[in-house]
């Protein structure tokens, strides 16, 4: 069985976007800037800022981290959004979901300028994802893409089964891996919460992508000996023996389906670096589009 290490993938990821960093640099440009909007005090919204902004420093980009308070008017934040789509010396802005409820999230993604649109959660970037043509694709799958190229799982002819349907992982996942790419050009079947038989879908697939939120759900009885798993679930259990007072599980039995599976992405340490890997690349490109 083969661990799919998100620590040491997204470390190759981030090694050359550091390297590309400096080269601009040494040519005398200045280098990509990440704004990242953050609002009120949700715990987990902290650590994922928190991290992303970490990386950028890592590998050398520009961020500028956005806090506001929890009362934001809509108004007031599509202002601040507006602000960052005119400012020259920003590339990528993302604003950290979910939102209080005051704000629709469709009118913040919405005014995030396209070209500066590096969660991919534009409708224009989804179009033009499912059409083919460059875009800045959503993090997470991103960064599953990366985790199937850095560790050369063929993909070409498979059956993957993606569970899950949201526009941020599952949906754009089956895009995707339906898509004519190297790491593509499977068969995809997308199930979701009204999906009868499951089991029987997942025993057939070459390729489980896990994406409901639901700890533990996959078992070993629903996964074909040899299939490859990734586990993008990621929900704060309680767990009175840590520190925090919970711990971070994946939808996957992972001690039960790493005995049958040929490859698996741990939890955590698997899909989380390489989210925030695919977040940094498109930064670069959003760098790159902008500047030529
Ligand atoms: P979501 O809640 O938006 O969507 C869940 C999906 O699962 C829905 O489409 C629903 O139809 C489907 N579903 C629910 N129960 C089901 C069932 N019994 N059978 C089949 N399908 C079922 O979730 P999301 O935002 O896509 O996130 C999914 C999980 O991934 C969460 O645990 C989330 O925290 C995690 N996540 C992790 C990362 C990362 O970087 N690792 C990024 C985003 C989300």
């Amino acid at each position: 069985m083969l661990l799919l290490d998100g620590k040491a993938a997204s470390k190759a990821v981030k090694t050359t976007l550091q390297q590309q960093t400096q080269q601009l640099i040494s040519d005398g440009k200045r280098p990509p800037h990440l704004a990242a909007v953050l609002i009120g005090n949700n715990g987990a919204s902290e650590t994922y800022v928190a991290s992303k902004v970490k990386t950028c420093e890592e590998i050398g980009f520009h961020s500028t981290l956005l806090r506001l308070d929890e009362s934001i008017t809509e108004a007031e934040l599509l202002e601040k959004i507006d602000q960052l789509n005119n400012d020259d010396s920003i590339d990528g802005i993302l604003v950290q979901l979910p939102l209080p409820k005051q704000i629709s999230e469709s009118k913040v993604i919405n005014s995030i300028s396209p070209e500066k649109d590096v969660d991919g959660f534009h409708p224009v970037s989804v179009g033009r994802l499912v059409q083919g043509l460059e875009t800045f694709i959503p993090a997470t799958p991103y960064g599953m893409m990366l985790m199937l190229e850095h560790y050369k799982i063929e993909t070409k002819g498979k059956h993957a089964v993606v569970i899950g349907r949201s526009n941020i992982v599952g949906r754009p996942m089956s895009v995707l891996l339906s898509s004519n790419l190297l790491y593509g050009n499977c068969t995809v079947t997308i199930t979701h919460s009204h999906t009868p038989n499951l089991a029987e879908i997942t025993r057939s697939a070459d390729i489980i992508v896990a994406a409901l939120g639901r700890p533990g759900f996959v078992k070993a009885d629903m996964v074909k000996e040899g299939a490859v798993i990734l586990d993008v679930g990621i929900t704060r259990v309680p767990d009175p023996n840590t520190a925090k007072g919970y711990r971070i599980q994946g939808d996957v039995d992972f001690e039960a389906v790493s005995q049958k599976a040929s490859a698996i992405t741990p939890v955590p340490g698997g899909v989380g670096p390489m989210t925030i890997a695919g977040l940094m690349k498109n930064t670069l490109d959003a760098y790159t589009r902008r500047k030529g």
